[in-house]
C-alpha cells in the first residue's frame, strides 16, 4: 500500500461528514467511455460530433438520429459498479459519507447501494414525456426508434443535454453538502468543466483529496493528491 493511501485511510477514519464529488473517471473503470478522453466519445467517428448529437436542438430537430446515437453510446448494456462505487456505498452505510455528487448519468452509484446521490447531469435510467411529464422506464426508450408517450408526445431522457442548464436545486444542495463537509474527496474529474470547479470552491475544510490520473487546476489547493486507479484507491479504504 502506498503512503498516500495510508494517509487517505487516516483522513477517512478521522472524518464523519465526507462528501464525494465524482466525474467520468469513476465510471471508466466500469467500461463506460469518458466523453472527453483520448479514446472517449468525442473522438469516435459519427455523422455529427457528439456534442451536436447530444444537444437540445438536435433532439428537437432530429429525434430519430438523436435516439440512434443515444442508445448506441449512452445506454450502456451490462455495466456494473466497480470498487469505487461499492466503497463509497459502504462509507455511506457506515455513516461517514453524507452525499455523492456526480457528473455521471449511468446510475452506477445507486446500483452499488448508495442512497444520497446528487446527479448533476441527470440519469439515463429516467425518462419523461416532453408534454405530460409522465415518467417512463428505460424499456420505453429501447423498444422504439422515437419513443412516444401514451399522450402522443415524444419521451425524452432525464439527462441534461448540451444547450440546457443544470437544475438549480441540485446545485444549491451540492453547495450545502460541500460547504459543510469535513472531508471532500474529488475523483475521476479534471475539474476543468463547469460546474465542477465552481463547486469545489465552497469547501472550507482541510481534507481535500484529489484522486485523478492527470493534473487538475486544484492540485495546489489539495491536501492529498493520489494518481492511481480510483477503484483501487477507494477499494483499499473500506
Ligand atoms: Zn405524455
Amino acid at each position: 500500500m502506498t503512503k498516500e493511501i495510508e494517509i487517505l485511510k487516516e483522513l477517512v477514519n478521522d472524518s464523519d461528514n465526507i462528501v464525494f464529488f465524482g466525474g467520468a473517471g469513476v465510471s471508466t473503470e466500469s467500461g463506460i467511455p469518458d466523453f472527453r478522453s483520448q479514446d472517449g466519445l468525442y473522438n469516435q467517428e459519427y455523422e455529427y460530433p457528439p456534442e451536436v448529437m447530444l444537444s437540445h436542438s438536435f433532439f428537437i430537430e432530429h429525434p430519430k438520429e438523436f435516439y440512434n446515437f443515444y442508445k448506441n453510446k449512452l445506454l450502456n448494456k451490462s455495466v456494473k459498479p466497480n470498487q469505487a462505487h461499492t466503497s463509497l456505498a459502504k462509507l455511506e452505510g457506515a455513516g461517514k459519507l453524507k452525499a455523492i455528487i456526480t457528473q455521471n448519468i449511468d446510475g452506477l452509484h445507486q446500483m452499488a447501494g448508495s442512497k444520497n446521490v446528487i446527479e448533476l447531469h441527470g440519469s439515463t435510467l429516467h425518462n419523461y414525456c416532453t408534454d405530460c411529464r409522465k415518467p417512463h422506464g428505460i424499456e420505453a426508450i429501447k423498444k422504439a426508434d422515437i419513443p412516444i408517450c401514451e399522450c402522443g408526445s415524444v419521451i425524452r431522457p432525464d439527462v441534461v443535454l448540451y444547450e440546457e442548464s443544470l437544475d438549480t436545486n441540485l446545485l444549491v444542495q451540492s453547495v450545502e453538502y460541500i460547504s459543510q463537509a469535513d472531508m471532500l474527496i474529488v475523483g475521476g474529474t479534471s475539474l476543468s468543466v463547469y460546474p465542477a470547479a465552481g463547486l469545489i470552491d465552497y469547501y472550507q475544510g482541510d481534507r481535500l483529496v484529489l484522486i485523478n490520473n492527470s493534473e487538475t487546476p486544484y492540485d495546489v489547493m489539495a491536501n492529498l493528491i493520489i494518481r492511481e486507479s480510483i477503484g483501487t484507491v477507494l477499494g483499499s479504504v473500506t
